[in-house]
């Protein structure tokens, strides 16, 4: 039988993303399949925090088996800020402001260590389950590429010498640290 899985979000296309990782044994649905409207509220203070606030605001909301995801960007010579304020850290979703302020603060620094992180909780009846996934690399002074989002233009991952931004989407979604955590939550539901 096929198992459905609530995933806490209204983006169409992280759901689609996740139902073609999962694959047809599956059914992903989202937050508005459920006709679930409320702001979650994600005021955790960690990326575990905020995953787990919305896995469990789903399952408690529907009894289905959920997803809750948090992502971000953690810079080593910035004591691992933006971090969980990655979306919202120069201005909401303002992706251009957010990039400019974690570039300012770096300055010239030589330590251009990054990783991004996505965290996982898959929340059903027996509590709440893990996942991340993390991709390591190194930013760029300058922006470099038009493709993605968020901090993808500054981002070269290890082993190659583009920016995500410059990655057409598949190659990125190879490697990225939410395919990573899908592989491993993947991993999970099949034993
Ligand atoms: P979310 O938890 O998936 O909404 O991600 C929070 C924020 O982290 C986004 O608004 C982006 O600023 C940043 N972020 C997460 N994943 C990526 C990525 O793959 N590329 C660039 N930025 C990302």
């Amino acid at each position: 039988m096929k198992m459905e899985l609530l995933v806490a979000t209204h983006n169409l296309h992280k759901k689609e993303e996740i139902q073609q990782i999962l694959g047809d044994e599956f059914i992903v649905k989202s937050l508005s399949d459920y006709n679930l409207h409320d702001e979650i509220v994600e005021d955790g203070d960690s990326f575990n925090a905020n995953a787990l606030i919305k896995a469990k605001y789903c399952f408690e909301k529907t009894g289905i088996p959920s997803l809750g995801d948090d992502s971000g960007l953690v810079v080593e010579s910035l004591d691992g800020r933006p971090g969980i304020f990655s979306a919202r850290y120069a201005g909401d979703h303002d992706f251009a402001k957010n990039i400019e302020k974690v570039l300012s603060e770096m300055g010239n620094i030589e330590n251009r260590k990054a990783y991004f992180i996505t965290v996982l909780c898959y929340y059903d009846e027996n509590g709440a389950k893990y996942f991340d996934g993390r991709a390591h690399g190194n930013l760029l002074k300058e922006n470099k590429g038009h493709q993605g989002f968020g901090y993808d233009p500054i981002f070269v991952p290890e082993g190659y010498e583009m920016t995500f931004a410059e990655m057409n989407p598949e190659d990125k979604n190879k490697i990225s640290h939410r395919k990573q955590a899908l592989d491993l939550f993947l991993e999970f539901l099949k034993k």
